[in-house]
């Protein structure tokens, strides 16, 4: 058995309305995919798919040169090859098997995984939009982004209120609370609506002592993305209750393992389609330790390409047991959603945003990027109450051209 082609296929997959709306500002290139379609001399295809713009790993021309003809059984466990040609050839071998991934990777721990719903930061009515979808389609769980650029104490406040009391919430801070003068009574002060679940990444997660010290403050337990600083280092010092997993295959499992020797919980977080989405549920199967609820974001699209459906039931979606993936790839779709690659599409063309503050003065950007430097580097006063960002749509008018050519350049503040 040998690999006899690697085909890569781009398509444009269109988002959900509430999503786009709000991703626009930061990442309007999640809808983009290259498809990875390996055939086998043994007549099996296997499909994965990559994020060009998101992935932890992209597939390239050097990787498909590297593995073609080889047997796919001697290459699949190398990272390096990228997120979906490694996809794909999991998915030909396994089917070439007759047997489901999760039987490549280890013993079954599990025959449900959890499965939890994300939101980027957005307006509270979105999210408690997407809170009503996430609940009629059965999950139990919503992560999403506590941003300095809304009021979150409000905004936490309000969906609390909107959302039944067995649904819970992971705030995600991507270290925008700084240090723990900053986050620590902010996060104490939230603690008080129960139905927050997680923090995610507070404080810088680099600060070990800074992490430390708000473990032992706060409540709700703290997840970090793993490797940052180095996974021995977070072990060793204990500074988290749990992770957040990416990265390939060889990676997630030696680190799943080793979180399982030190009882740490952990979700894995593979973006994608319904296609990344069940090949993660095959790695949830086969480490014990992948019991917070998994983030996929495979709910954010209009549309799918895997002609089976996605079914989340309590908060749970069910491991396959068909050989490979366990998804058939709809060929016509794909068709019809095909493009040829291209450049990311960032910053997203005509956008302005509006930051009121409370004191009254008035800032102006047209991408997230700006906020994220900004608040980032402490620039701008951190989680103030009252503050709020909106979208100004072009009015045709001077004053919208003015500021849209000034914020493009740097972002404008006006008293
Ligand atoms: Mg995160």
């Amino acid at each position: 058995m040998k690999i006899e082609s690697i085909e890569r296929i781009w398509v444009d997959l269109p988002l959900k309305e509430v999503p786009w709306r709000n991703m626009v500002r930061e990442i309007p290139h999640w809808s983009l995919f290259e498809l990875c379609k390996v055939t086998l001399s043994n007549g099996v295809v296997g499909v994965g798919e990559t994020m060009p713009y998101y992935t932890w790993g992209e597939v390239t021309d050097e990787a498909v040169e590297r593995v073609n003809g080889q047997h796919p059984a001697s290459v699949m466990w190398d990272d390096s090859l990228g997120a979906g040609l490694q996809m794909a050839l999991f998915d030909a071998v396994a089917k070439s098997l007759d047997a489901p991934v999760w039987a490549l990777l280890g013993q079954k721990v599990r025959s449900f995984a959890h499965i939890g719903w994300w939101a980027i930061d957005m307006p509270v009515e979105d999210w408690i939009c997407e809170c009503t979808e996430a609940i009629e389609q059965g999950y139990t769980t919503f992560k999403t982004k506590a941003r300095p650029w809304f009021d979150l104490e409000d905004q936490v406040a309000r969906l609390s209120a909107a959302v039944p009391n067995h649904f819970k919430l992971d705030m995600d801070f991507n270290d925008f609370g700084l240090d723990p003068a900053i986050a620590r009574p902010l996060c104490k002060r939230l603690e008080r609506f129960e139905k927050v679940a997680i923090w995610e990444s507070p404080i810088a997660q680099e600060d070990v002592e800074g992490n430390r010290t708000l473990r032992h403050h706060l409540s709700v337990p703290i997840a970090h993305h793993i490797d940052r600083p180095a996974f021995e280092t977070q072990i060793r010092r204990d500074i988290c209750d749990g992770f957040v997993m990416e990265g390939g295959i060889s990676n997630a499992l030696g680190r799943g393992r080793t979180c399982a020797e030190f009882n740490k919980p952990f979700w894995l977080q593979w973006v994608g389609s319904n296609l990344a989405a069940t090949f993660c549920l095959h790695i949830q199967a086969a480490l014990s330790h992948a019991r917070w609820p998994a983030i996929h974001c495979n709910h954010m699209y209009a549309d799918q390409f895997v002609d089976e459906p996605w079914v989340v039931s309590n908060g749970l979606s069910a491991i396959p047991d068909k050989p490979g993936i366990g998804v058939t790839v709809n060929w016509d779709t794909v068709e019809k959603y095909r493009i040829e690659a291209k450049d990311k599409p960032y910053p997203y063309p005509g956008l302005l945003l509006r930051l009121d503050w409370p004191s009254g003065t008035k800032s102006w950007f047209t991408h997230a990027q700006q906020l994220w430097d900004a608040f980032s580097s402490g620039d701008l006063p951190a989680f103030v109450t009252g503050v709020n960002l909106t979208r100004v749509d072009d009015d045709g008018s001077a004053d919208w051209s003015r500021l849209y050519k000034q914020a493009c350049v740097s972002p404008v503040h006006e008293p």
